[in-house]
């Protein structure tokens, strides 16, 4: 087996933990005869220095060659005052449209060692948390007509919201797959009471669920759902809703866990093709310092393994090693508990020989 991959490095601590990353994956398909074939594109202020776009076609063309796309981060002040459409950014929202990616993941979990990291009190997250959030991130209110109009001498603004069945069908599709691979429990939130667009979301998921019926659904009103998310997160399992209650959803899940350094997310569409980035930014305030997190992005790459490769064993390998790393020592943005502070490094070559 060969892994076929467009690595990305992108800006700020992108290239330093990108690095890590690809250390880590050398490392642990090395040792179990998987081979590793790696092609570097530009994307973001990286592509702009160079190419005057942040997201030149040769970018998106091997992406599109590649079974899976490892990201940095983009962005920084360099390229702040560029026009809108010029900035690093634009990159990244056009390398997921060119890719068709439409399912966000982000998994929510808390490592042994960072529980008194996490804002929750021992007795809540006690019993283990483990949420996988699946947000979909083409349609909704952010893709519907936006306008402001005047009446009566009065200024309203307008934001239409809207979902058809196909895009909640595949989007439900994707979080009932998930499930089966995880504790086949599947939350899915909306507002139903209130709104049109939710009622077509839960008759629609309610329907897909029929496709999976080893799989447990479960529907809970988003206000109800960030509720529960603080009071009880071990409920969940796969928490799968729209565009906007999934931005809201998923900061406040990613919160759980302790360190945006730890945080990893992958975007999916049809098919086991995927891109997979950390979601913190770019960092420019710690960059080319040593000092930038890598764990975040190596946990991307786990998910990479499990998610777009089927590899399910050398992921919980990488994801074992990151735990013991963490019982081991810690960068600068994780609580020290009097641990060693390591270098990006130092941490993933750590990693890397556990792995
Ligand atoms: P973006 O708009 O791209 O999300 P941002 O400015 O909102 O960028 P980040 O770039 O994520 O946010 O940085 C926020 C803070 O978190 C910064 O102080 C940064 O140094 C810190 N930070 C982000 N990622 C890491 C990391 N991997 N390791 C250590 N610190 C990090
Ligand atoms: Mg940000």
């Amino acid at each position: 087996m060969n892994l076929n991959l467009c690595v990305l490095e992108g800006d700020g601590i992108g290239p330093e933990i990108v690095k890590e990353a690809v250390r880590v994956l050398r490392a642990v398909c090395g040792a179990r005869g998987v081979g590793l074939s790696l092609d570097y594109a530009l994307l973001g202020g990286a592509a702009i220095d160079r190419t005057g776009v942040p997201l030149p076609d040769e970018t998106v063309e091997k992406c599109r060659a590649a079974q899976a796309v490892l990201l940095g981060a983009v962005g920084g002040p360099k390229w702040d005052s560029l026009p809108s459409g010029l900035r690093p950014e634009k990159g990244l929202l056009g390398i997921r449209s060119a890719l068709g990616l439409y399912a966000n993941l982000r998994p929510a979990t808390i490592f042994p060692a960072l529980r008194a990291a996490s804002p929750l009190r021992d007795e809540i997250v006690g019993a283990g948390v483990d949420i996988m959030v699946v947000r979909e991130l083409t349609g909704d209110v952010y893709f519907g007509e936006h306008s402001r109009f005047e009446r009566d001498g009065v200024l309203h603004g307008r934001d239409i919201m809207g979902y058809s069945v196909p895009e909640i069908e595949r989007i439900a599709r994707v979080a009932f797959g998930l499930a089966r691979r995880r504790d086949r429990r599947v939350t899915s939130v909306d507002k139903a009471n209130v709104l049109e667009t939710s009622r077509v979301w839960r008759e629609t998921v309610t329907r897909v669920a029929e496709e999976f019926p080893d799989v447990a659904l479960t529907h809970l009103y988003v206000d109800n759902a960030a509720m529960q998310l603080v009071r009880d997160p071990a409920q969940f399992d796969v928490l799968v809703t729209g565009n906007l209650f999934g931005d809201i959803l998923s900061d406040e899940a990613s919160m759980i866990s302790g360190s945006i350094g730890m945080l990893a997310s992958a975007s999916l569409g049809d098919g086991p093709f995927g891109l997979y980035e950390p979601i913190h930014g770019s960092a420019p305030d710690i960059a080319g310092q040593g000092k930038a997190n890598p764990l975040a992005t190596i946990l991307s790459a786990a998910m990479m393994l499990r998610y777009t490769f089927d590899l399910p064993e050398l992921a919980g390998a990488v994801e074992q090693a990151v735990s013991d790393a963490l019982g081991t020592a810690r960068t600068p943005d994780i609580r020290g508990d009097g641990l060693p502070v390591w270098t990006t490094e130092q941490m993933g070559g750590f990693v890397a020989q556990r792995a």
